[in-house]
């Protein structure tokens, strides 16, 4: 039978470790002693629960996310932490919170500069003036940034500032060399602090430390490298995603599942149907052969992923029937396989959960 506390709650469970979250970020420690740790905790800390993830990385500096109504809501339950807001103010109003809240502002554009010019009040903010690196997203190029920072310097709502930007390759082979000869170069003009690394180029680009790196993804757990696994890297998964299996289908030759029809079978099997699919955020692109866990044992996926359930081989365990416990990703199962056989990458699986997952610290 389906062993679960409430008998009509649905078994799909994400259990989120704390402890992995403070032993990665003493790994992020280990490996850039000098530097300040910003954590990244954007997208609901990377779909961990914003205030659950700040509580557990508590050791760290600073916070960095997106969103100005975490960032108040943060300050307001007692962090004390640098709070710095990504992608900087979307608004007049939102500066006038941000300084309220002694928030840390990115400025990526000039219609950020000249916003900041348009701010009343006696405000003092700090800011972190984005330099484009090639990434060529959000910044300016060195030779704007001259002059951005020209500005900043003499502007009156200025505290401190920081220069930042962020690689597009510190996870590949490509590397960072060049964008940060670019970023270096420009920076050796000024006397403020830098922040560069990101996850990947912390683990593996100590000339990128600077004063403070803005680990992400390693925090939850996860190597961003394709050719490191996250455990090699001392690394603990902060997110486990569990279900149960709750039927069982006994297939003939030539029998057929799912949409689509997908999967056929050669020869007479069991398949498991499991409670979860992709409107638990379980990815639909997942195909046939996905490693999953079942009793603690690896299997694969079969099929389609419907929306609300998926398919799993059970030919090779026998012992397993309704109520056997699945692993989706998690401990025992690196997120980063499961990211692999969907085409996609750690970051979108852990943040693709959805609010119906029950979860449980
Ligand atoms: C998301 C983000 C990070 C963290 O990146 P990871 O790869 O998750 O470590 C760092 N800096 C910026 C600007 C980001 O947007």
């Amino acid at each position: 039978m389906l062993a679960v506390g409430n008998p009509v709650s649905r078994p799909i469970q994400a259990h989120i470790n704390l402890s992995a979250l403070e032993n990665n970020l003493r790994v992020a420690r280990r490996a850039a002693p000098s530097a300040r740790i910003m954590a990244v905790i954007k997208a609901d800390g990377y779909g961990h629960g914003l205030i659950r993830v700040a509580e557990a990385l508590s050791a760290a500096e600073g916070f960095a996310l997106l969103d100005i109504q975490d960032a108040v809501h943060l300050r307001e339950a007692g962090f004390r932490q640098t709070i710095l807001l990504l992608e900087g103010s979307f608004n007049a109003g939102d500066l006038a919170v941000a300084a309220q809240y002694d928030l840390a502002c990115v400025i990526h554009s000039a219609w950020q500069l000249a916003m900041l010019d348009a701010c009343p009040g006696r405000e003092k903010l700090d800011v972190w003036l984005k330099v484009n690196s090639g990434m060529n997203r959000l910044g300016f190029a060195p030779q704007q940034a001259v002059q951005a920072m020209e500005q900043l310097r003499r502007h009156r709502a200025v505290r401190g500032i920081t220069l930042m930007t962020h690689f597009a390759n510190a996870d590949e082979a490509r590397g960072i060399a060049e964008p940060l000869t670019l970023f270096n170069d420009f920076a050796a003009q000024y006397r403020v602090a830098r922040s560069l690394a990101n996850s990947a180029a912390l683990l593996r680009y100590p000339e990128t430390h600077g004063d403070w790196v803005r680990p992400g993804l390693m925090l939850y757990g996860a190597s961003p490298f394709p050719e490191i696994g996250a455990q090699q890297l001392g690394l603990q998964p902060a997110m486990t995603l569990r279900s149960r299996i709750i039927g069982v289908q006994e297939l003939r030759a030539g029998d057929e599942i799912g949409y689509g029809a997908l999967f056929r079978a050669e020869h007479a099997m069991r398949v498991g149907i499991v409670a979860c699919g992709y409107a638990d955020g379980y990815p639909r692109h997942a195909a046939s052969g996905t490693p999953v866990l079942v009793d603690g044992q690896r299997t694969q996926t079969l099929g389609r992923v419907s929306m609300d359930m998926l398919y799993v081989d059970l030919s090779k365990l026998p012992q397993a029937g309704v109520g056997s416990p699945v692993t989706l990703w998690g401990e025992g199962l690196p997120v980063e396989e499961v990211a692999r056989a969907a085409g996609t990458v750690s970051y979108e699986l852990m943040c693709a959960l959805t609010a119906r997952v029950p979860v449980k610290v």
